[in-house]
């Protein structure tokens, strides 16, 4: 089997995990850059619970489609604008966790409250502007407002992730849901006063920075795939 065919069944696995595991329903994506191209690999446009390694698209950074029948999903432009920004960008993931949208619209950010969200520690940056990512123009106001981080949350809409593989820009975008769910029951028991929650210094969180490398990625990444692989489409939390 090919690096690309291992590539493909990374993206579909992705892709379901965002709907089993609750990130997304009918809507959300992820996507892999064809190592050492200005190509990724795309689901058509469905659910990401129905994504197939058989029917990827394959576009380019300019939201044209290289190969593959169908049409893409409508947000392409999130991820083709950020392959082309960002080089170090192997694996991108855009959601729409319920948690995450929640916070954006209560005036919090994100802020580190548990160890998985250490990886966080740079801060999450708000992309205010409501709406669909169906232009190039917004594709590339997406990718600036990550800037060299590795995710941004969308006001009222949810989130993106960007990392070297796939598989982190995926156990990322379940550790900020799970992170973001946390933050809004902490909130939640301290009747709503933000100032009773203790984030962790930005030297304590620093420390935690590495929960998607390595070892941990790789049993995070094997959770995740086995409960995907487990559970009926529809059968995830939200
Ligand atoms: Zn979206």
């Amino acid at each position: 089997m090919s690096e690309v065919d291992d590539l493909r069944r990374d993206v579909a696995l992705a892709n379901r995990i965002l709907e089993r595991l609750g990130l997304s329903s009918a809507f959300g994506h992820a996507s892999a850059r064809i190592a050492g191209t200005n190509t990724f690999l795309l689901p058509t446009r469905r659910s990401p619970g129905l994504a197939q390694a058989d029917n990827l698209l394959v576009l380019d950074t300019e939201g044209r489609i290289v190969a593959g029948e169908g049409e893409p999903n409508s947000e392409f432009w999130i991820h083709a604008r950020l392959y082309a920004a960002r080089t170090d960008v192997g694996g991108v993931v855009h959601a729409h966790p319920p948690a995450c949208v929640c916070l954006t619209q209560i005036g919090q950010p994100h802020r580190v409250l548990h160890n998985q969200g250490g990886i966080f520690a740079g801060g999450v940056p708000e992309y205010s502007r409501i709406g669909l990512i169906r232009s190039r123009e917004l594709g590339d106001l997406v990718a600036m407002t990550l800037g060299q981080g590795i995710a941004t949350m969308m006001r009222g809409h949810g989130i993106t992730t960007a990392f070297p593989d796939v598989r982190s820009a995926t156990v990322a975008a379940c550790y900020l849901e799970e992170s973001a769910a946390l933050q809004l029951r902490m909130l939640s028991a301290a009747g709503g006063d933000a100032s009773k929650l203790q984030p962790y210094t930005r030297e304590e969180a620093e420390f935690l920075r590495d929960q998607v490398s390595g070892n941990v990625a790789k049993r995070a990444w094997e959770y995740f795939a086995a409960v995907a692989e487990a559970t009926p489409i529809g059968g995830g939390q939200r």
